[in-house]
């Protein structure tokens, strides 16, 4: 079972029209779940709202006594200024609303990659012209010519 935040599906979904990127340097761990979902797209993802499979490797993701809000002995800097965790927990809201889906829906990898672009092909639309906008439009071209 792969555990995922919401938006990490998206970046998922960057990711495979991309391949690894400097930005992978921090988030280390969207490329070791991207290749999983890759080698076995039928694997079950469950969507999360704690720390995540894709967090495990994150160089953000440092033990803490403390935890934080995304979770217990560890915290990552999205966590740690209340107005940014806000902002991703308003995200990740959003995206349960825009799939329509609940914490904890769980179905194949590659069907929530499809539910994704099919109930939120305008993320990141915001900015157009910008390179997430344009790697997810890749993205979903590249996984619809490849899987359906
Ligand atoms: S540890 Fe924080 S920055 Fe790293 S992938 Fe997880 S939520 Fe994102």
């Amino acid at each position: 079972m792969i555990k995922l935040r919401p938006y990490h599906l998206f970046a998922v979904i960057r990711q495979i029209a991309t391949g690894p990127t400097k930005e992978d340097e921090i988030f280390k761990g969207i490329p070791v779940v991207t290749q999983r979902i890759l080698e076995n797209p039928d694997e079950e993802l469950e969507l999360v709202e704690c720390f995540d499979d894709a967090c495990v490797d994150c160089i953000r993701h440092v033990p803490d006594g403390s935890g934080c809000v995304w979770g217990k002995d560890f915290s990552c800097q999205s966590a740690l200024h209340l107005e940014r965790a806000y902002k991703v927990g308003q995200d990740m809201e959003r995206i349960l609303r825009k799939l329509d889906v609940e914490w904890g829906a769980h179905m194949p990898a590659r069907e929530f990659l499809f539910l994704a672009i099919e109930k939120y092909p305008a993320r990141y639309a915001e900015n157009p012209d910008g390179a997430y906008r344009k790697q997810y439009v890749a993205g979903m071209e590249k996984i619809k010519a490849m899987w359906k």
